[in-house]
């Protein structure tokens, strides 16, 4: 399985908030000898394909502009890479599956997961599945329509659902339900045959985490290895989103890049 990671030397040099996770970050792809993949790439034509001529405005001036217009580069040069690799690791921020067309919500100034399935069809991906895994429902299944399958196992509030969209909420669930309402999600991915998966990792999912959801590092170890087993032969890019830890983070890219290594060697 070819993997990379896209990293921004500016987000880790610049952004207090996420450098920390990002100088790890570089720590653990070069020890497992994973190439780096800058985002030199023009995102300007996506961001005015999703979002308003006023949000755009709107936005400029915030503290955390630069920040996450960085974080839409990463996430469309993801798009961009994932011909030459198998697996796209992308840390995002001040990004995420919040954002509407015209407003942005939390931390999430522009909706990376619309901008990333335009940018896939656009690279003439036909078939493309999004799953979403996060303490919150998200709206970019909302901004995308019917382009794409969208799974969405997060806590609350529900998503709405409609079209192309299943939506399971998880908010309660103990840890065995989720992984077989995961489980289920991937049967339904595996019948839709993308080409190309798409996977929202949400962090805040962790027990240790602000959301109050349960899910351990066990937990992921068999969503990661039962994902990457569905997509072996398939295409995925992953966008590590929200959370605020730094050792959950570092776990869940070690579990990636060793998950994924030892299914090649199998
Ligand atoms: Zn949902």
């Amino acid at each position: 399985m070819r993997i990379t990671v896209i990293f921004s030397p500016a987000l880790k040099n610049s952004i207090l908030a996420t450098s920390k996770r990002l100088m790890n970050l570089e720590h653990i792809a070069s020890s497992h000898n994973i190439p780096l993949t800058p985002p030199d790439v023009e995102v300007d034509e996506y961001l005015m394909k999703i979002h308003s001529k006023e949000h755009l405005e709107r936005v400029r001036n915030l503290p955390f502009f630069n920040t996450a217009y960085e974080s839409v580069k990463c996430v469309v040069k993801a798009g961009d890479a994932i011909k030459d690799f198998d697996l796209v690791i992308v840390p995002t921020s001040g990004t995420g599956h919040s954002a509407e067309k015209d407003k942005f919500r939390g931390y999430s100034l522009f909706n990376d997961v619309a901008i990333l399935v335009e940018k896939l069809k656009d690279a003439g991906h036909k078939r493309i599945a999004v799953i979403d895994t996060d303490a919150h429902h998200g709206n970019s299944a909302a901004i995308i329509g019917e382009k794409t399958l969208y799974l969405c196992i997060a806590g609350e509030p529900e998503c709405f659902e409609e079209g192309m969209l299943v939506c399971k909420p998880a908010r309660d669930m103990t840890r065995e339900e989720y992984i077989s309402a995961f489980n289920k999600t991937l049967e339904i991915l595996d019948s839709y045959a993308p080409e190309v998966i798409v996977w929202y990792f949400g962090q805040d999912t962790h027990f240790l985490e602000y959301s109050g959801m349960n899910l351990n590092g066990e937990c992921y170890d068999e969503m990661i290895n039962a994902a990457l087993r569905l997509a072996n032969g398939r295409k995925l890019i992953v966008l590590l989103a929200s959370g605020s830890r730094e050792d959950v983070f570092d776990e869940i890219v070690k579990c990636f890049i060793i998950t994924a290594r030892k299914i090649e060697s199998e």
